[in-house]
């Protein structure tokens, strides 16, 4: 008998991890349960059939809370016993897109270094750097084996320094790296921007444009807002998330030093809109829309056509129904895309999507300002190289038989192919 590992979806594409370890008695660990980045909004995800749904586990890990590592969660049985962070468990718990989810998560221990113990496997979370909020590499021994994932992750955000110091302290006696690839065979340019470097062309930008400068980016990116709003702050423009990403805000501020408070005049003020008190009803949350307006912390869509040269507002197509009739984009604005330029491709363009970007063609198309959640191809060869691993098994990526020469001992596994360890 021998240790397994299984990749059951994620092979060679980008997005859906689902990774299966199996001990030598049969115990079961599952890393990630993630929903294919290629379904469309509407269509329900299914479990892969490789996936034997009816048998116990010991446990299902989730990395870090982007819908490609967890939106699978729903359609597993409800008696699996879930593991995350605890900043990862609300921002899932916050989730409109598949909730409610109402099935217990355990929280694994956030000291560096610790661990948990689930039947035989040792599990010990390595808190990394990537474009969400508590993303994690996983490190498992169980039988005399040891296995590391890497989760997703980058070394060029605010975090790049939990990335770094892996890289130089690695772990020793590593069987499998199972390791995501995402930015592999993208053009080799210079080293990927920080977000220093995007906290400097969001504040040119803010200074320049006359009227409003409306901004896209996701909620759960909160390197990205704390960029944006340390950019608009030195531009002496107040932020304007939605109540959505407030929430998110909010939540995330009370599990972290350093994030400034909404109700305490931070210079962030939630725009309040029909649509988005829906959303945070839905998700048990409405409580916290007077304690803003009592706090001054919360304005009505149309504040926003006062002063127009006062606000970085964020928009996306959830708030262009609220907008529309309060707000009237004009050519003195801009338009930022603040997050992966895929989505803006004309095969990927959902009808919401397309509304707004109709609603906001006054101030011309969007300008991109925005870096990858993801490693550089360079940084995935250090980590390979640090980790020096027995076998490295690739998953998240798409260009990985190119780059077989780069990563010595490679296994491109198929979806579903088990591998003895
Ligand atoms: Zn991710």
């Amino acid at each position: 008998m021998s240790v397994k590992i299984c990749t059951h979806q994620a092979a060679e594409t980008i997005g859906g991890n689902c990774v299966e370890i199996v001990s030598e008695e049969g115990r079961r660990l599952i890393l990630d349960a993630g929903r294919p980045l290629e379904l469309e909004t509407r269509q329900k995800a299914v479990p892969p059939p490789s996936l034997d749904v009816e048998g116990d586990i010991e446990g299902l890990l989730i990395s870090h809370a982007h819908a490609d590592h967890w939106g699978l969660l729903p359609e597993l049985p409800s008696q699996w016993p879930v593991h995350c962070g605890r900043a990862t468990a609300t921002l899932l718990r916050l989730n409109p897109g598949y909730g409610p989810l109402t099935r217990p998560l355990n929280i694994w221990p956030s000291e560096p270094g610790a661990s948990v113990q689930l039947g035989p496997f040792t599990v010990r979370p390595y808190l990394i750097d990537h474009s969400i909020f508590d993303a994690y590499a996983l490190q498992i021994d169980v039988d005399g084996r040891r296995v590391f994932y890497s989760g997703d992750f980058r070394g060029h955000g605010r975090k790049g320094v939990l990335t770094r110091r892996l890289v130089e302290n690695p772990p020793a006696g590593v069987d499998a790296l199972i390791m995501e690839g995402t930015n592999l065979g993208t053009a080799q340019a210079p080293p990927p921007a920080t977000e220093e470097d995007l906290e400097e062309r969001f504040g040119d930008l803010f200074r320049k444009t006359k009227g409003r400068v409306f901004v896209t980016w996701s909620s759960s990116n909160i390197d990205r807002m704390v960029t944006i709003y340390k950019a608009a702050r030195r531009a002496g423009r107040v932020l304007v998330p939605d109540l959505y990403c407030s929430a998110v805000w909010r939540e995330m501020a009370t599990l972290t030093r350093g994030l400034p408070d909404i109700e305490r005049g931070s210079g962030i003020s939630a725009v309040v809109t029909t649509k988005m008190k829906r959303v945070l009803a839905g998700l048990d949350y409405e409580d916290m829309v007077p304690g803003l307006v009592e706090k001054r912390a919360a304005i009505p869509a149309r504040s926003l056509e006062k002063r127009p040269g006062l606000w970085v507002a964020m928009i996306r197509p959830g708030l262009v129904s609220g907008y529309r009739g309060q707000v009237i984009p004009s050519a003195d604005d801009a338009w930022v895309w603040s997050q992966w330029r895929g989505y803006l491709d004309e095969s990927r363009i959902t009808e919401p999507l397309r509304e707004l970007i109709e609603f906001m063609s006054p101030c011309g198309g969007p300008i991109y300002i925005h870096t990858s959640g993801h490693a550089s191809p360079a940084l995935l060869r250090d980590f390979a190289t640090a980790l020096n691993p027995k076998m490295l098994v690739p998953i998240h990526g798409e260009a990985w038989r190119e780059h077989q020469h780069d990563f010595p001992n490679m296994r491109i596994l198929a979806n579903g192919q088990w591998l003895e360890i």
